[in-house]
């Protein structure tokens, strides 16, 4: 390794911020054990307790009915489609009820882009289950929102609004895919652009809704425009902080219509590593069991890493797209404890279960 590319892998492990320039270098010619080592460092300066934490929680999709057709999505049906279908509110329920017996604490809740169902009926699903259940919604995501805006003729501050005072309690970072609009425009085309997928996060930050920031890579971007994905997060979140986590994962091309060569445990673990090292105003890095596998999941803890994500008690995206690992809470657990960290159940804002 060169001593340029040492020095700068050293500093910012200690807490230097890195310029684009420097990450490039980094992503170029950077070793992966060295690029892990120092994303690690980063881990233990910003988490010293050997702890590393999920939440139990369930992906409600209410929904599959969508007129964007992303063309990496598995997911979704047009409008008219015989395998359509939108959720009753007694259904969600009955799917809450089951997450909470088995010890969640909140539900994730995404659909597509429905042409048919006003901003009302997602209002009413949101008095309805926090009429009945005492639960987290961590719902919809940027592009939803900009969807509901659209077929109900107000801004996003309004939707975001009218959505916190029916119950919404966060934002996951579906959608973000890769915050470049050259890609977007590739592979999701009618999605709202990059610009405002930040712009809903950081109204909600500023409504006091906090949210989570997704990367989903291996499609059609380019390294560099993996890396304007990150200094993108990195400068929104400077503006707001209401980033709790960044959630990187790999494309999953089955039944899609993008061909792509899956990417390597490598290339993944380097990718999470070089997040780790740029993003140093977000507090938590999530690794992708759903994606990668439990054993790739445990050595991602040596990458930057420290918090596993959610137990993901009912999960349908991804599996539509080919990739079907499924994890109980113990078996996390015991992932966890073996790869040398304390499992800690923790909420969508980090504070872990049992505590104030
Ligand atoms: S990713 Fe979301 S918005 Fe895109 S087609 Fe699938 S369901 Fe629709």
């Amino acid at each position: 390794m060169s001593q340029n590319i040492q020095q700068i892998l050293d500093e910012a492990a200690e807490g230097r911020r890195l310029t684009l320039d420097e990450a490039r270098l980094l992503q170029r010619e950077a070793g992966l054990h060295d690029l892990g080592f120092a994303a690690h460092r980063v881990r233990l300066r910003k988490h010293p307790q050997p702890i590393v934490t999920y939440v139990v929680d369930r992906n409600i999709n209410y929904s599959n009915v969508c007129v964007c057709a992303c063309r990496f999505c598995a997911y979704f049906r047009a409008p008219g489609h015989e395998d359509c279908f939108v959720l009753s509110f007694e259904a969600i329920g009955e799917k809450i009820a089951e997450t909470i017996a088995l010890g969640g604490t909140q539900i994730l809740m995404q659909g597509g882009h429905h042409p048919d169902l006003p901003l009302s009926w997602y209002e009413d699903m949101l008095a309805y289950i926090k009429a009945n259940y005492d639960i987290h919604v961590h719902a919809f995501s940027p592009p939803e929102i900009v969807h509901f805006a659209k077929i109900s003729g107000l801004t996003t501050a309004q939707v975001i609004e009218r959505l916190k005072a029916a119950g919404l309690d966060s934002i996951p970072g579906g959608g973000a895919e890769i915050l470049v609009d050259n890609v977007r425009s590739k592979v999701s085309p009618n999605k709202c652009p990059s610009g405002q997928w930040l712009a809903v996060m950081e109204e909600a930050h500023a409504q006091g809704l906090r949210t989570t920031a997704t990367m989903m890579f291996g499609h059609e971007e380019t390294p560099e425009e993996r890396l304007e994905h990150l200094f993108a997060v990195r400068e929104s979140q400077d503006r707001t902080g209401g980033f709790t986590a960044f959630i990187p994962w790999t494309f999953q091309p089955d039944n899609t219509n993008i061909v792509a060569r899956p990417l390597t445990s490598p290339e993944y673990l380097r990718m999470l590593a070089l997040a780790r090292l740029v993003l140093d105003n977000v507090d938590n890095v999530q690794v992708s069991w759903v994606t990668m596998g439990p054993k790739i999941a445990q050595l991602a803890l040596y990458f930057g890493g420290n918090d596993f994500g959610s137990t993901m008690i009912e999960e349908n995206v991804v599996r539509a797209a080919g990739v079907s690992f499924r994890l109980s809470q113990a078996e996390i657990d015991t992932l966890v404890r073996a790869a040398g960290f304390e499992p800690r159940q923790r909420r969508m804002d980090y504070r872990l279960v049992g505590q104030a």
